[in-house]
């Protein structure tokens, strides 16, 4: 076993570098970087979600990572996401203001559609699984 106790104090205080250079960019790209290079999610798949082609997201992903400091951000980035678990990962979308793009439940990207309400999850699944978690933990 390695000793995660360190891994994770080091990537900490790395991401506090990143979050700041990742807030430099707009919003939707922001979330655009942090889904395709921190959470591996598919360039098919966010390009659907925001009914752009998979070309645009390409583009606008590659822009975003030319504003961050190339490699050694990219590597941050994708290592925040695995550093820790549930509650870091929610800590670090909360960092960047990301809450609105990503599901509370699975994790997974979402586009908020329409006005209204934010919608927190992105699935009627995910809504009553996180329903069923939220209804034990509260009262
Ligand atoms: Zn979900």
């Amino acid at each position: 076993m390695n000793d995660s106790t360190s891994d994770a104090a080091i990537g900490r205080i790395t991401a506090e570098q990143l979050i700041a250079r990742m807030e430099q960019l707009e919003i939707s790209q922001r979330a655009l970087v942090f889904a395709y290079v921190g959470l591996d999610i598919s360039l098919a798949a966010l390009a659907r979600e925001l009914e752009i082609t998979v070309a645009e997201a390409r583009t606008r992903i590659q822009e975003g990572l030319m504003a961050l400091r190339a490699d050694e951000d990219v590597q941050l980035l994708a290592g925040i996401s695995r550093a820790g678990g549930r509650a870091d990962f929610h800590d670090h979308i909360q960092r960047l203001q990301l809450e609105a793009w990503f599901c509370r439940w699975c994790g997974g990207f979402q586009v908020q559609k329409g006005r209204g309400r934010l919608r927190l999850t992105c699935s009627d699944r995910c809504r009553r699984e996180r329903y069923k978690i939220t209804q034990l933990e509260g009262a």
